[in-house]
């Protein structure tokens, strides 16, 4: 696709040479702004009130020192980044990750997605996106409270219920949110349970919160299948990663009768036809941090040479991180029949992937509808604080489901009404962007 409207063509190439050097970003942007032609041509008022623009513009972005100790005394150093991007619909809200790639475009990508997602769970969030480029991998515990403390040293005064509310990402789970949290508490001298969410479950988490990505990613593949007269019940299904979202789309895949036949991580990839152990998979990833290779002294094979998407199946949830679906692995996934794609992460898709895979009629589920529902489970925990109330998991997780059926159903409706059906980005993107610039305009 391209992006035809001259208003939007304008928008974009001021971007690019404000923003040199994002090519995430860049990637982030250029994705949504393909959609927007129709919109921008049925509603000049946004034009007139530079909407677009002002979406592409952060609205804040701190970049600030994270200096630690490590376990030998040695200073370290990191660099901690907060986009706060867009608050017309509630204070700031996205994770924090920490991966040696994190860098500013990388933390802006995410935050741009991170507005239309949160606008589609019809929740009141806006969009930021936070992180540093530290690695947590081979780190002891001790090593990452200290980065945490100080990386929380300076960002707290960002923060606030009312302000932003951070909670994971990549490379950011329960430990590092107890850390983080601690921190807060401390520096703010105010059990604010709503600053962060993530929280763990004896003090202000929310039951549901660390299935939710991956739940939610399946509760939205299946109502793509649903609405195609099909079910999870028998289907093959290849879930890239083998972090907090793919252990958790496992998990809600099996329990509608899927299998899943392969996962992965830095280390490879691994085929298990009979499907997944899970209990084996969690106690390598979540309790030894061990790599995937570990799962594949049990059972299994691990395949270090190769692309996991050559591995046959109907359903495929991209759920590592950006990119990590190229135009090669679409090819390999149309050729062996998937008909079903559906992203766990954030953009893993490369956009000539995505448009063969649209172009082959595969479904194809974007990560800011697909995934939206971890942040949507950060809203209800951010309820039940505000409540000083919490619910069971039976209640939390119908929650979830019914957010994600609705997503989908939004995107869909969305899609057909500006004459695109059936294609669930532009309709993503339509119905994310629309709730956002009417709360700007008005
Ligand atoms: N990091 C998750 C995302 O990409 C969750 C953010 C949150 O819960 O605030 O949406």
């Amino acid at each position: 696709m391209s992006i035809t409207d001259p208003h939007l063509q304008a928008v974009h190439q001021e971007l690019l040479d404000r923003n040199p050097a994002e090519p995430e970003f860049h990637q982030a942007v250029r994705e949504v702004l393909e959609s927007l032609g129709p919109v921008v041509a049925k509603h000049p008022q946004y034009a007139d009130a530079a909407i677009v623009q002002r979406i592409c513009e952060p609205e804040r972005q701190i970049i600030f020192r994270v200096p630690w100790i490590d376990d030998d005394g040695r200073v370290r150093l990191n660099r901690g980044f907060r986009v706060q991007f867009n608050s017309a619909l509630g204070p700031y809200k996205g994770g924090l990750r920490f991966h040696p790639s994190v860098n500013l475009g990388i933390v802006k990508f995410l935050g741009f997605e991170q507005i239309f997602k949160n606008s589609l769970t019809g929740m009141p969030i806006g969009g930021g996106k936070g992180g540093s480029d530290f690695d947590p991998k081979g780190r002891s515990d001790r090593e990452v409270m200290r980065f945490c403390q100080s990386f929380m040293t300076e960002l707290h005064r960002h923060i606030g219920e009312e302000v932003d509310v951070p909670a994971g990402d990549i490379g950011v789970g329960g430990r590092e949110i107890g850390y983080l949290f601690g921190q807060y508490k401390r520096l703010s001298n105010r059990y604010e349970s709503g600053a962060i969410t993530g929280k763990g479950l004896t003090w202000g988490g929310s039951l549901v919160r660390t299935e939710a990505t991956g739940y939610g990613t399946v509760f939205f593949a299946d109502e793509m299948l649903r609405t195609r007269g099909e079910s999870f019940d028998g289907k093959r299904v290849v879930v890239s990663g083998s972090g907090n979202v793919a252990i958790y789309a496992i998990e809600k895949v099996h329990q509608l009768g899927g299998t899943v036949v392969a996962c992965s991580d830095s280390s490879g990839y691994l085929v298990d036809e009979d499907g997944i152990d899970l209990e084996l998979l969690k106690e390598i990833k979540e309790v030894r941090r061990e790599r995937v290779s570990a799962y594949a002294d049990h059972r299994g094979r691990l395949v270090t040479n190769g692309s996991i998407w050559d591995v046959p199946c109907d359903v495929a949830l991209p759920s590592a991180t950006q990119n990590e679906l190229p135009e090669s692995g679409a090819a390999a996934l149309i050729a062996n029949g998937c008909r079903y794609v559906a992203e766990g992460a954030n953009m893993p898709t490369t956009p000539e992937a995505m448009h063969l895979l649209t172009e082959a009629g595969v479904a194809f589920a974007p990560g800011k509808a697909a995934n939206a529902g971890g942040v949507a489970t950060s809203a209800l925990e951010m309820q039940q604080n505000a409540s000083r109330d919490s619910w069971t998991f039976e209640h939390t997780e119908r929650r979830l489901a019914q957010i994600m059926r609705d997503i989908h159903d939004r995107c869909a409706e969305t899609a057909d009404e500006y004459g695109s059906p059936g294609d669930y980005v532009v309709g993503a993107n339509i119905a994310g962007f629309l709730r956002v610039a009417d709360a700007m305009v008005a």
